[in-house]
């Protein structure tokens, strides 16, 4: 429990200063650690003695990332990663054995559908997927003994909404644990904790860092699981933060609420302005009343995020038209950065499903997906509407 409220915590959380008194926080880029007396070494090995031993262990300027996020989440612990991927993988494989199984929902980012569907059965962990709007499918699913439950809301890159404490109550009842992949709403938004989850996981690469310069992931939960099986799993497979983006992490930390806040209101704004153009068949942003699941997404989320799905007729030919034509907007598979981005997801981000996975979980060839970054509004709908014919 911290003593400050989430906007205050994002600034001060984690701050332990060094003797020197300085106003940011120092950046200890250090790989090792030295002890005043073989004792002392001897101690902090034996765990007797608090203090850092190798920096794939564990780093003060990590620490401090670290202690910061865990706080805007509410949970007990928090451990940085190497990226989101590395935070993904760890949070599952630190707790899977060969017979396991997992269920999962459909619309999953590209990389984490690779690792339930063709790394993981390699070691005989097989991974049932589901619709994940449709509690019915979940709970049939789970019918079937199940370890864990991985979902992701709203979902890359359709947008859709997954009801996560209805989604909790049924893997609870089974004695599943549930990871909630919490990348595009972010602490500011959504707190899935706070519904029932047990592990949330971030790619910090996109909104945390926001300015698109740093790989980074993180996994939080309870202490059981963050200092007894992932911790294990962590400290000797390697997939260590460095110090040095824990640094650029934490400071960035302290503008999440801002940026993330008006990364929304303008998103929210621009979906609207879009929705009703010529030649769109359709957008989905999750708290507009014409997306299915609005009712959810305002409860769950405090405001929809930075992220607006656009289907234009035309197919492929009309997404890229669309595309080349956009001045202000790049092209880009990122997301979550302070400037505004344009994704193809047919053939980028999901070029490697086949045609038919891609029309299972609905993305068509003429869907663009749209990170909205802190450009002017009013630039960005001048930018829109140039690119979509005037
Ligand atoms: C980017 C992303 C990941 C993976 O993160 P990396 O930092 O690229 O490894 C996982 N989940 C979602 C939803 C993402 O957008």
């Amino acid at each position: 429990m911290s003593k400050w409220r989430p906007k205050t915590n994002q600034v001060r959380g984690g701050l332990e200063r060094s003797p020197f008194g300085e106003t940011a926080e120092a950046m200890y880029l250090t790989s090792g650690y030295v002890y005043e007396t073989a004792e002392d070494a001897a101690a902090i090995f034996k765990g007797d003695l608090d203090g850092y031993i190798y920096s794939r262990y564990g780093n003060p300027t990590v620490s401090l990332f670290e202690e910061r996020l865990r706080l805007l989440d509410g949970s007990e612990a928090c451990r940085a990663a190497a990226s989101g991927m590395a935070a993904v993988f760890a949070a599952l494989a630190c707790n899977l054995e060969s017979g396991d199984r997992v269920v999962a929902s459909r619309s999953l980012f590209g990389s984490t559908l690779a690792v339930l569907g063709t790394l993981l059965p390699r070691w005989g962990i097989d991974t049932q997927l589901v619709d994940g709007r449709d509690l019915d499918a979940w709970e049939a699913a789970l019918a079937t003994p199940t370890k864990m439950v991985f979902l992701e809301t709203p979902s890359n890159p359709l947008l859709e909404i997954i009801d996560i404490a209805a989604v909790v109550e049924r893997a609870h009842a089974v004695g599943a644990m549930v990871i909630v992949d919490n990348v595009f709403a972010t602490p500011v938004l959504q707190r899935p904790l706070e519904l029932g989850a047990d592990v949330v996981v971030y790619s910090t690469t996109k909104h945390l860092d926001g300015q698109g310069r740093t790989m980074g992931g993180a996994v939080l939960g309870s202490l059981e699981f963050i200092d007894g099986p992932l911790k294990e799993f962590q400290r000797h497979t390697g997939p260590t933060m460095s110090p040095f983006n824990a640094w650029i992490l934490a400071k960035s930390l302290e503008t999440l609420d801002l940026r993330v806040t008006r990364q929304s209101t303008t998103a929210a704004e621009l979906a609207g302005f879009i929705e009703s153009r010529p030649g769109v068949l359709k957008t989905q942003y999750p708290t507009a009343d014409s997306h299915p699941q609005a009712e959810l997404a305002r409860r769950q989320m405090s405001l929809g995020g930075s992220m607006v799905a656009v289907e234009l007729g035309g197919g492929r030919m009309a997404a890229f038209r669309f595309m080349n034509a956009l001045q202000l907007f790049d092209i880009s598979n990122n997301l979550g950065d302070a400037k505004s981005l344009a994704t193809h997801p047919a053939t980028t981000t999901h070029s490697r499903l086949t045609p038919e996975e891609r029309a299972a979980v609905g993305i068509s060839d003429g869907f663009v997906r749209l990170s909205i970054g802190l450009e002017d509004v009013e630039d960005l709908k001048e930018d829109l509407d140039q690119a979509l014919g005037g």
